[in-house]
């Protein structure tokens, strides 16, 4: 058996790290290639719509192909700062999770009354999403091969084997497999044993968003990109928007702008961007790909405070993501911490730590985007002006699968609908604003060092985590 030390992250990145990761393009993989569209036209002058939607993610989009379907006369607009995808929509791992809660334990944490019904929606929102695709001719490389969630130490191990009561309390189908089991499906020294959880797709994100913009177009909605929306306002019973070159006067607004800065006040206490980072290797030789087993192609993450999420592309390079999840004081979204080069050559040296047989291989791209971060870790809702306006924010880093759930929720709320959704707590309660700063730097910062002195102490939680979990702050991953 290996000892536990040698299954530690490396904190510094080596010389090692550095040159992998010295040739890579900076720019997020997905968007970085030929196939990307060209940018649909600025919107100009004055415009009259039933329904706008803010910011082209997977929210924006969801939304607009949903409500396109079920009204097909609705005039709907949807309009893009930047490119279709630019945010985090076109940076992320392309774990499309059915988790609506941001996994298990968060979910028993903060929703356990309706956690019942709340994995019974994610489940259908994942059976929708591919459902959708095939209908609407959307070829985002989407495969149902589940998640396999990677101890590295016995008190992970620990961990998972609760993970699986916890799981099977609520009839889910998630089964642990012991060490043996897992290295026959993963070659890794890293690895001691695993949870498997079949309910997990693995997408081209950018590719889903094209396809949606393409799907949401054909269905006669109207997008522009290259259109910041700069406020929003009450206007004789309808709503005014106003961007820089011009305005939009709707009967109901969407605002999906994920970690951009929000339009709304109240947005700006209950959301703060947090960074992540991300590498792409080159396709992987044949040789490699035979070494490293990983047969059934599952999304793979390991289970620290600080955890790697790990898949394969469908030309096999393995996309490496996650450990440091940074904050900027001042929750500063400037574009230049889409780099961080610390970041990129400790993601190397940790992907050869999981993969020794890797050791030197090319590294295509290294980039970084933001993530919505709220107190809860998911998705919440806020409806404003009126009942004409609603905001969706807030996945936390797990917003692929639940963006679909939370576009749908969006327009039951903007609409007026009452439905199963609507009466969630979940989507009635916002989640508890962050403070100002400089408390809000110090808390996440403590925060984050407290996460990492867990990770060394088997994973027990000193008194500032316990102290968060007790004013309902409290994060399991
Ligand atoms: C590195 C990284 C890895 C991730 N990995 C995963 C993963 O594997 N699985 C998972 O489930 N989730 C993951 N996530 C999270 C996931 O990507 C997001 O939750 C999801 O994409 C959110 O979609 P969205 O449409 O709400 O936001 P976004 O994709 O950020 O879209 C918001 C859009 O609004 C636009 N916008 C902002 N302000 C304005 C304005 N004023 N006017 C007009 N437009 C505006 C932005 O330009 C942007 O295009 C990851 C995120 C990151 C950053």
């Amino acid at each position: 058996m290996i000892e536990s030390d040698t299954r530690d992250w490396l904190e510094v990145p080596t010389d090692r790290g550095w040159q992998m990761i010295s040739g890579a393009t900076r720019a997020s993989f997905w968007l970085d290639r030929p196939e990307r569209p060209d940018p649909r036209p600025a919107l100009v002058g004055d415009l009259d719509t039933d329904l706008l939607v803010i910011g082209a993610g997977f929210t924006g989009l969801w939304t607009a192909v949903i409500a396109a379907e079920e009204n097909p006369g609705r005039r709907i607009v949807v309009v893009e700062a930047d490119r279709i995808a630019e945010g985090a929509s076109g940076r992320n791992g392309g774990f499309c999770s059915a988790s609506l809660t941001h996994g298990l334990a968060n979910g028993v944490a903060r929703h356990r009354d309706e956690l019942a019904t709340l994995l019974t929606m994610g489940v259908q929102t994942l059976d929708e999403i591919e459902k959708s695709l095939v209908r609407l001719g959307v070829d985002a490389d989407a495969e149902r091969v589940g998640e396999l969630d990677i101890a590295n130490h016995d008190w992970q191990l620990d961990q998972l084997r609760e993970h699986c009561d916890t799981a099977a309390q609520f009839g889910l189908p998630d089964v642990l497999l012991d060490t043996d089991a897992a290295r026959a499906t993963i070659a890794s020294p890293m690895v001691l044993g695993a949870t498997f959880d079949p309910h997990v797709m693995m997408l081209d994100p950018a590719r889903l968003a094209w396809g949606l913009a393409a799907a949401a177009e054909r269905l006669g909605v109207h997008i522009a990109e290259h259109t910041a929306v700069t406020g929003i306002s009450r206007s004789r019973g309808r709503v005014r928007v106003s961007t820089a070159i011009g305005s939009i006067t709707a009967d109901r607004v969407v605002v999906a702008t994920g970690a951009a800065r929000p339009l709304r006040r109240r947005d700006r206490w209950a959301t703060v961007p947090v960074w992540d980072y991300v590498l792409m290797t080159e396709p992987l030789s044949p040789q490699q790909r035979a070494a490293i087993g990983w047969s059934g192609r599952e999304g793979l993450a390991d289970c620290g405070s600080r955890f790697h999420y790990f898949r394969l592309t469908a030309d096999d390079r393995i996309l490496f993501g996650g450990w440091d999840a940074l904050y900027r004081f001042g929750s500063d979204r400037d574009v230049r911490y889409q780099q961080d080069d610390r970041e990129f050559a400790l993601l190397a040296e940790h992907l050869v730590q999981m993969f020794p047989q890797l050791d030197g291989v090319g590294i295509s791209h290294r980039w970084g985007g933001a993530i919505d971060t709220c107190t809860r870790f998911s998705a919440y809702w806020d409806l404003g002006l009126g009942g004409r306006v609603v905001s969706v924010l807030g996945f936390t880093g797990l917003g692929v699968g639940a963006s679909h759930f939370a576009a749908r929720t969006a327009l039951d709320l903007v609409d007026g609908r009452d439905t199963e959704r609507t009466r969630l707590s979940m989507v009635r309660r916002r989640p508890l604003p962050f403070p100002p700063e400089p408390m809000r730097w110090i808390g996440i910062t403590i925060t984050r060092r407290e996460f990492a002195r867990m990770d060394r102490n088997r994973g027990r939680r000193g008194w500032w985590l316990r102290t968060m979990d007790a004013l309902g702050l409290g994060f399991d991953s």
